[in-house]
């Protein structure tokens, strides 16, 4: 949010507030009307989940896609979640957008599932934050109950760093989603304290190789060592592997030679608004492309 930053204290400077003589003032100030506007963003329909579809390497078949969070920010437009994500775990806020977020994505996948055709498994961001609230597993239970989303439409993504966690809380929270029936992804895979141990040690069932690591899969052969291990320690353990982040043919083609399952990314299709879901084709190739006009991706 440093971007949104500079912009206030821009617009600031404009309308005459020269008071702000500290940079940090003027930042802290910036984020504080960006807090109070997150703040009512939920109640003012502010929100919205696009979902970004997951594809198998094999048939090119969707088997679901990741809910990924938008906020049209008054006055400024499209924001993206690596601005607002911090600024709402920093101030608590995160509870009540991550049980927003999660009674959307679970609507979503109560509408697109149940029907009878293939599963589309929506896949949830959860932040380190919400584990700390005592009530997470209580919370889901509701909304699924609430929404109709079954545990197996369901996956959560958490980051390693979450794992490396002493606290016993995380360790029941991800064996009561276990026994719900939900599944568990590890976001950013390779990025974190990566600590081998815990693939072992908790109940997991997806690594999502980190983009910066698909991105030279085909430029750096350290990196595509890098990922050629992965690939076969998660073979190993029977995990499933998503590749985020896929961007060229050539990346897909390495991925897919040296076994990974899934690919997620702007070769396949960029996040999209939810009613443009149900109308993708079942298989999605490069070539039948999805592709959307501009939106936060392009900040
Ligand atoms: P993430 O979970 O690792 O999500 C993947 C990010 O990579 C998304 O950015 C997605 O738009 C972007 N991406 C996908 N394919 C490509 C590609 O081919 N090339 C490039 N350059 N980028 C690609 P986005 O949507 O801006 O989200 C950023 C991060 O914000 C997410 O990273 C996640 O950590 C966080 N986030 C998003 N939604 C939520 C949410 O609902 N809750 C929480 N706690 N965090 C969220
Ligand atoms: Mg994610
Ligand atoms: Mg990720
Ligand atoms: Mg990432």
């Amino acid at each position: 949010y440093a971007d949104s930053a500079m912009y206030l204290a821009k617009r600031s400077g404009r309308r005459g507030f020269r008071f702000y003589t500290h940079d940090l003032t003027v930042e802290a100030a910036a984020n504080l009307q960006l807090e109070s506007q997150l703040r009512r963003a939920i109640d003012r329909g502010e929100l919205e989940l696009y979902y970004q579809p997951q594809v198998a390497f094999r048939d090119a078949e969707v088997l679901g896609s990741e809910a990924l969070l938008r906020w049209h920010r008054p006055g400024f437009g499209f924001i993206s979640p690596e601005q607002f994500i911090p600024v709402a775990e920093e101030t608590g806020l995160i509870a009540e957008i991550g049980r927003w977020v999660l009674r959307e994505a679970c609507r979503a996948a109560a509408e697109w599932n149940g029907r009878g055709g293939p599963v589309h498994v929506v896949a949830v961001n959860l932040s380190a934050r919400q584990f700390q609230s005592r009530g997470l597993v209580q919370m889901v239970e509701k909304i699924l109950a609430e929404t109709g989303c079954r545990p197996e439409w369901l996956e959560f993504e958490i980051t390693e760093s979450l794992l490396l966690d002493d606290d016993d809380t995380v360790a029941h929270a991800l064996a009561a989603f276990k026994r719900i029936g939900l599944s568990i992804a590890i976001d950013d895979f390779g990025t974190g304290y990566s600590a081998l141990s815990y693939l072992t040690r908790f109940p997991i069932d997806t690594l999502k190789i980190d983009r910066s690591f698909v991105q030279k899969v085909t430029t750096d052969p350290r990196h595509a060592e890098l990922v050629k291990a992965i690939l076969s320690i998660s073979r190993c353990l029977g995990h499933r592997v998503v590749a985020e982040g896929v961007e060229t043919m050539e990346q897909a083609a390495f991925l897919n030679v040296y076994g990974c399952e899934i690919a997620q990314g702007f070769l396949y299709s960029r996040p999209l608004p939810k009613r443009e879901i149900p109308s993708l084709p079942r298989y999605l190739t490069p070539h039948s492309k999805v592709d959307t006009p501009v939106d936060a991706e392009s900040t």
